[in-house]
């Protein structure tokens, strides 16, 4: 088997590749190699999704948290963090500005709160960003594990699509990673994508790359767990450390955050990019923020390896800097008029066009809701 060998495969067309094939193109760490599989990535992508970038304009609305998850900034025992709720109003302007500066599509994304007042909010406003948008601007949710009630209220109001990442598909590592308790249970995350599902959701998921620990194999895994749950949009990136997180001083003992280390998970960040669209064509892929916050061009570079979807970050300034997951968030002395104007010029430095006005519903999920 060789890179060349299975490059040279009709992937536009109707072959497709194989499990042995993904596994051995995820070995490749050679820069020229890599390049060339990049390259066929986006012409998967160009084929199968179109050469649009479409926005998901990101409200990160509030940064509380009942969870603790050992890698993320705004874990609740993390005491340094200062935490704050966005009023109705707030959410309700940016997502006005948003419909107004022609988006398709919003996600509003927070820590997770599962008491009936939270849910309620998140109802209450997704029906009012329908309404102020006359039902036109899509919305994605990102708000943690809810009950299957709250999925199917939050989508009755109007949600489009949700997005839950299982964070890695190797339960051992999850629970490396996660406190060993009730409340952070890989079987539990594994459900609430079902009930996503069945509650009628576009459903996204999507993995941390680069964990300390994590084997090539285990995102080969990851990207199979995309097929056999037929997922229809993936927002992965690489993990970043929070210095104030328990596996983010782990990982700054482990020597894992040097330059180099950085590097090597962009590139893989990439090079799942670049599988994922290889093997499963027709998803939506985000190339996300994470990746920038390691490499200036890292969005860029994900759209130049087959991501579709970029999401903008539209939160008020003075809320940005205290919404921090992981170090060097990029972004957080910008408005939204300098992102989107930042981010479309990175859009159209690689021959992408924005989708303005168009939600951009996966093709995926399109194709199995006509089946
Ligand atoms: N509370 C919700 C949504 C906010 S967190 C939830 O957990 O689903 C959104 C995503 O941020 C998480 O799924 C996780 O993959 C990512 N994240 C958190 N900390 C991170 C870190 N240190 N590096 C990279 N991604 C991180
Ligand atoms: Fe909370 Fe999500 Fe961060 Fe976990 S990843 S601590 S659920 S915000």
């Amino acid at each position: 088997m060789t890179v060349d060998s299975i490059l040279e495969k009709d992937l536009v067309g109707n072959e497709w590749l194989t499990e042995e094939e993904l596994r051995f193109l995820m070995t490749v760490t050679d820069e020229e190699t890599l390049q060339k599989i990049y390259k066929k990535a986006y012409e998967v992508k160009a084929a199968y999704v179109d050469k649009v970038a479409y926005y998901r304009g990101l409200i990160e609305f509030s940064n509380r948290c009942i969870k603790n998850c050992l890698y993320c900034g705004i874990r609740y025992e993390n005491s340094k963090t200062e935490r704050f709720d966005m009023s109705r109003d707030d959410v309700l302007k940016m997502a006005k500005w948003a419909y107004e500066h022609e988006y398709g599509s919003l996600t509003l994304q927070s820590g997770e709160r599962t008491d009936e007042g939270f849910v309620d909010y998140v109802v209450d406003l997704i029906r009012d960003i329908k309404k102020l948008s006359n039902n036109e601007l899509g919305i994605t949710m990102c708000v943690g594990e809810q009950s299957e009630e709250a999925y199917r209220r939050m989508r009755e109001a109007g949600a489009d699509r949700y997005l839950l990442r299982i964070e890695t598909t190797n339960q051992e590592l999850f629970e490396m990673i996660h406190p060993k308790d009730a409340l952070h249970s890989f079987e539990t995350r594994v459900n609430c994508l079902k009930s996503l599902r069945k509650v009628g959701f576009q459903v996204g998921t999507g993995v941390m790359i680069g964990l300390p620990g994590q084997t090539l194999d285990d995102l080969v895994n990851d990207i199979l767990f995309y097929r056999d749950m037929d997922i229809d949009m993936i927002g992965m990136g690489p993990y970043v450390v929070h210095h104030d997180t328990p596996l983010g001083q782990r990982a700054l003992e482990l020597g894992i955050d040097s330059q180099k280390g950085k590097l090597e998970r962009v590139q893989l960040g990439l090079k799942m990019i670049a599988l994922t669209r290889l093997f499963l064509k027709d998803v939506n892929i985000a190339a996300t923020t994470a990746l920038q916050a390691l490499d200036k061009l890292g969005r860029e570079k994900g759209l130049a390896a087959g991501a579709n979807i970029l999401m903008p970050i539209i939160t008020v300034p003075e809320h940005r800097a205290k919404y921090l997951l992981y170090d060097n968030k990029p972004c957080v002395d910008d408005n939204a008029d300098q992102c989107k104007e930042c981010l479309t010029r990175r859009v159209m430095s690689i021959g992408d066009r924005v989708g303005w006005k168009e939600q951009g519903n996966s093709q995926h999920y399109k194709k199995r809701i006509v089946k």
